[in-house]
Order: structure tokens, then C-alpha cells, then sequence
């Protein structure tokens, strides 16, 4: 029987997986996917709830993955999701049962949120990058913007705590919007992440001296609330933690800034990335894919998924080397990879 652990050249473990359940998305983000044009994955293609529940189970009871996040595209658009995730809470491996999250843009999780934390999800990241209506719909390129916040507060009802926010920010579309974002957060008690834009999105789009960095998203905030570092290392988590005390009846709490393009925390990542069509990327940045779904199909054991799987992560890069003379943008888009 093989078992091991999702180890690389570098020393690093992934313990962490994200799992895209789908690239279709019912957004646009201008950051993550073009306004039309986008060929989606062939539904054949696509892993089966059946081939993605073997798979979880390959990883937690196998490879030693201690959390799994459901991402896509949009995740919600995936009609089987609840019963993934019911059985990804089943399982147990040599660390007990996984933990379960999902980052979701929170269209339609008002309806759902309920039945996801009775299947046993533990957890939601939700993307909201403006609350000013206009703004959002331009980013988004959909008018979308009440039933996310309807898609927050059911996660919150449901008990998927503690409720994260993800916020991208881009120049001149959405600065603005940081202060409001993290006055929202402070007051709701949801854990605001602001998270440097990076080059996944439509090829040729993205400028290094054009997307707005951490230490512009930190300057703005620090024009606005009393900010301290806050003292937990980040270990493997990529948000920098930043502590806002409280002012007037605006409760005390912390906001996060991903630093993934200027202060990259690839020493320290423990992630490995399953994508609709089954395959594996070692990194958002990777340029090479592992096929497991030919496995799957070609009637390969839980074996040779667990070797494959192994071999895939050990070739993972050291960096993603985005600041790096000869970087080339991954040729699928955020959407397709999984965020
Ligand atoms: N549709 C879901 C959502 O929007 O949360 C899940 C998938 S989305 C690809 C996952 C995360 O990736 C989101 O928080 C999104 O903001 C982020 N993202 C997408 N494109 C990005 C980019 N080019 N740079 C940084 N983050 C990006
Ligand atoms: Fe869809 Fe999420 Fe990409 Fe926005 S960021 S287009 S919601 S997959």
C-alpha cells in the first residue's frame, strides 16, 4: 500500500488542498476571467462527484492532507457540492477528519449555506471586492452585489465562522473601497483579507508596475485606523495580520494583506491543487499538470493515484518567480485553476 506525504525537493509538505469543483463561473472578475471568449472545460472532461470523493480520500487517508478547500470557478455552481462535502466529512485520516472550507463569490449561499454546514463544512471565504453597488457590478461585470451580502449573513446565521472576506484590489477601479471593506468587516466581525492582484487573470492584462501593492493597501489603512502589527507569525498562512484597534462603537479586530506578487510566501507553502479535469498543479504558477483523471479512467488503484500524486508535488518549483526575468502567465486562467 503506498502512503506518504505530498513532499517536495524544497523540504515543504502540502497538507493543504483546493479542490476546483468547476471553471464555470456566473461573475466575470476582470482580474480572474475575460467579459466572453472563455472555452469551458467539456462536461466529459470534468471529474465526477464519484472521482472527486475518491480522490479526497486518496489525499486525507494516504497523503497526509489535513484541510481541503472547494473553490472553482464559482463552487456553488456545482450541483453535487453538499454530498462531496458530506462525504469529505466522513473521512478520517492519521490526523482525524479534514478540515472543510469553501471560497465562494456568495451567489446563492442565502439558499445554501444551512445545508452546507449541516454537510459539514466548517468554513467560508467569501469575495467581495466593493460595496458600492456600481463598482462591484463594473469588476464583476454582474449587478450582483445584494446577494452576496445576503450570501454573507446566511453564512454567518449558519454558523460557517469565522466568516472571511476576500477583497482584490485594483487601481483606479477599487481603492477606494478599502476603508469602507474593513469598516464593514470591523463592525460584522468578519476577518477581511486584502489580497494583491496577481497575473491569473486574462493573459497580457496584468501590469508589476501597475497593480497596487501591499504596501499601498497597508498606507491606506493606516491613513484611516490605528494599526498595529499583530504578533502571531504567519507561518503558512499568506496573510499578514494587522491589528485595528477599536474607535467610537467601532469594535477592535485585524485585517489581513496578502502580499502574493511583493512579499511571495512560497518557502512556506503547503498547498497542492486538484483541478476540475483531475489534474494536479503544484502551484497556481505551475506550467506542467499531473493527469489523475487518466488514471482514474484507465482503472489505476488508489496506489497509483497516491504515487502519481506524490511524484507531482516532489516536482514542485521553488517559487513562483513572478518578480523573475522569463516569468510566463500560467495559460489557464484563476477560474480554471482553482483560487
Ligand atoms: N468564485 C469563487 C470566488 O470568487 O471566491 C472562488 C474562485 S476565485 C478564483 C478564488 C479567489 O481568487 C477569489 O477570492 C478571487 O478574488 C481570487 N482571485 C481571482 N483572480 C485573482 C487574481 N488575478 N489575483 C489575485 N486573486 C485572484
Ligand atoms: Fe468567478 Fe471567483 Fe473568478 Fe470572480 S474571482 S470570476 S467569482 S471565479
Amino acid at each position: 500500500m503506498f502512503f506518504g506525504e505530498l513532499a517536495d525537493r524544497y523540504g515543504r509538505v502540502a497538507r493543504d488542498l483546493r479542490v476546483s469543483l468547476t471553471d464555470r463561473c456566473n461573475l466575470r472578475c476582470s482580474y480572474c476571467m475575460p467579459a466572453d471568449g472563455l472555452q469551458w472545460l467539456p462536461t466529459e472532461d470534468t471529474l465526477t462527484d464519484d472521482e472527486v470523493v475518491r480522490l479526497l480520500g486518496v489525499a486525507v487517508t494516504r497523503l497526509g492532507v489535513t484541510r481541503i478547500r472547494f473553490t472553482g470557478g464559482e463552487p456553488l455552481m456545482r450541483k453535487g457540492l453538499e454530498r462531496i462535502v458530506a462525504v469529505a466529512a466522513a473521512l478520517a485520516g492519521p490526523n482525524g477528519r479534514p478540515e472543510l472550507a469553501l471560497t465562494t463569490n456568495g451567489l446563492g449561499l442565502d439558499r445554501r449555506a444551512d445545508g452546507l454546514r449541516r454537510a459539514g463544512l466548517d468554513r467560508v471565504n467569501i469575495s467581495l471586492d466593493s460595496l458600492d453597488p456600481a463598482r462591484y457590478a463594473r469588476l464583476s461585470r454582474r449587478d450582483r452585489l445584494p446577494d452576496v451580502l445576503a450570501g454573507i449573513e446566511a453564512a454567518e446565521r449558519a454558523g460557517l465562522l469565522p466568516v472571511k472576506i476576500n477583497a482584490v484590489v485594483m487601481r483606479d477601479v477599487n481603492e477606494g473601497d478599502i476603508v469602507p471593506l474593513t469598516e464593514f468587516c470591523l463592525r460584522h466581525g468578519y476577518q477581511l483579507r486584502f489580497i494583491e492582484q496577481m497575473p491569473l487573470g486574462p493573459s497580457g492584462e496584468w501590469s508589476r508596475d501597475d497593480m497596487v501593492t501591499a504596501t499601498e493597501i497597508l498606507a491606506a489603512l493606516a491613513g484611516a485606523f490605528d494599526l498595529a502589527p499583530a504578533v502571531e507569525p504567519r507561518g503558512a498562512a499568506p496573510a499578514e495580520l494587522w491589528r485595528i484597534e477599536a474607535r467610537g462603537d467601532r469594535p477592535a479586530g485585524s485585517v489581513g494583506v496578502i502580499a502574493s506578487v511583493t512579499h511571495p510566501f512560497c518557502g512556506a507553502c503547503d498547498r497542492t491543487r486538484l483541478t476540475a479535469d483531475g489534474q494536479i498543479r503544484n502551484c497556481l504558477f505551475a506550467r506542467e499538470e499531473s493527469d489523475l483523471r487518466a488514471i482514474l479512467r484507465g482503472g489505476g488503484s488508489d496506489d497509483d493515484l497516491a504515487e502519481a500524486w506524490s511524484v507531482a508535488q516532489w516536482g514542485k518549483s521553488r517559487a513562483h518567480g513572478i518578480d523573475e526575468a522569463g516569468f510566463v502567465q500560467p495559460a489557464r486562467t484563476m477560474s480554471a485553476i482553482g483560487g
